[in-house]
């Protein structure tokens, strides 16, 4: 056995929850406040090895080391675009390989998470879903992302989507204890209000985030107004057609002052006349909700259309004229392929095919 092989069986402490990071130090004969030290020094303060733990007794950090590693995902690859997106190819211990998108604007800088490699759910119109579902990520692998891209940043990261690869609602579990540590404020300590889940309308997930929290911002991509065109584009409308979704999205118990963001790409000819704008602020009567189009994002082989410029603005002014906010989301990193539903993490190695 190599010592990459050896090293690899030894418990990853970036991995284990705080339950078992307090048990393995109990284990070792130290005190629980031992634990939180080294959760906080991994979450919070950024450390990829023992020895940067100052505040440790050399002896322990030297222990550690023995007995324990810390895995952080290596960047293979990095894109920047020259509006300043940067995209990330972030390989997980089993060789796969997810995109991570860190987007700068003047007053915030996000993070853009995947949380499965590829997406069951095939959307007609996203590059992801034509990978199928490879596998879920685990909740380490979700906040793994954020250790190896905030190493590469001298900014502080303000806000964490998960918009990246994969449903977030499809890998339940682990998305929400991922949710759970990114808040945590022994660890990454990110305010909910920092953090929005993007869902392409898995309702039952809906139902149970809201149950179960926690309570982070909810983005849901509609993308139509009607069934037949939903059907079309997003599959699982079938189970769960626009009237089950809606009535998800009224029962959920929004936080005060909170809104939903309500997604909607634009294919050009497709689900962005006039009659389609009318129809989408009716069905959002009385819903706290603001409204982002997305213009769509072509990638080659894609059979949809970009939208018309115009269409996309009288669009955007038919719904603040029934009084929604609505935004046309400018697409960030397209240069890069790193913009909305361009995610595709295989890597090109010579010789594959
Ligand atoms: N699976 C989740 C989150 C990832 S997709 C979801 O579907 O919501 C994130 C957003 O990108 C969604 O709103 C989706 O509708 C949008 N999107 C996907 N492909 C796109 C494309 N080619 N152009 C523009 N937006 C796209
Ligand atoms: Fe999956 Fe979202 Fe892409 Fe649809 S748009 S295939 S749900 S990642």
């Amino acid at each position: 056995m190599n010592k990459r092989e050896l090293s690899q069986q030894l418990p990853d402490l970036a991995s284990v929850s705080f339950q078992d990071l307090t048990a393995f130090a109990e284990g070792l004969g130290l005190p629980p406040y031992r634990a939180r030290q080294i959760r906080r020094w991994i979450d919070a303060r950024g450390a990829t090895s023992f020895e940067e733990m100052t505040d440790l007794p050399k002896a322990l950090r030297e222990g550690l080391g023995a007995r324990a590693r810390i895995f952080t995902p290596p960047v293979l690859r990095e894109d920047a675009a020259p509006d300043g997106t940067r995209k990330f190819l972030v390989q997980l211990e089993d060789g796969l390989t997810i995109e991570s998108v860190l987007i700068p604007d003047k007053d915030r800088l996000t993070l853009c998470l995947s949380t499965q490699v590829g997406c069951p759910v095939n959307c007609s119109f996203c590059l992801t879903g034509r990978m199928g579902l490879v596998r879920n990520l685990a909740s380490a692998e979700i906040v793994g992302q954020v250790r190896s891209v905030r190493a590469r940043t001298p900014r502080r990261i303000s806000n964490i989507v998960l918009m990246g690869m994969g449903e977030p609602l499809l890998n339940f579990e682990n998305a929400a204890d991922a949710l759970r540590r990114l808040t945590d404020p022994r660890g990454f300590g990110f305010s909910s209000r920092r953090i929005t889940l993007s869902t392409a309308g898995i309702v039952p997930g809906i139902e149970r985030l809201g149950r179960e929290g926690p309570p982070v911002n909810l983005a849901v991509s509609l993308n139509a107004t009607t069934d037949g065109i939903r059907d079309r584009m997003i599959p699982i409308n079938r189970k769960w057609p626009i009237g089950r979704l809606l009535a998800a999205l009224r029962a959920y118990p929004l936080p005060p002052r909170r809104r939903i963001t309500i997604e909607y790409v634009l294919l050009g000819g497709e689900n962005d006349t006039d009659e389609d704008a009318r129809r989408l602020a009716a069905l959002l009567k009385g819903l706290r909700c603001k409204v982002n189009l997305i213009p769509f994002n072509p990638f080659p082989g894609s059979s949809h259309r970009i939208p018309d410029r115009k269409r996309v603005e009288r669009f955007q002014r038919i719904l603040t004229e029934s009084r929604y906010s609505a935004f046309i989301r400018e697409s960030r990193g397209k240069e890069i392929r790193a913009a909305c539903g361009q995610l595709w993490a295989e890597e090109k190695k010579s010789g594959a095919s």
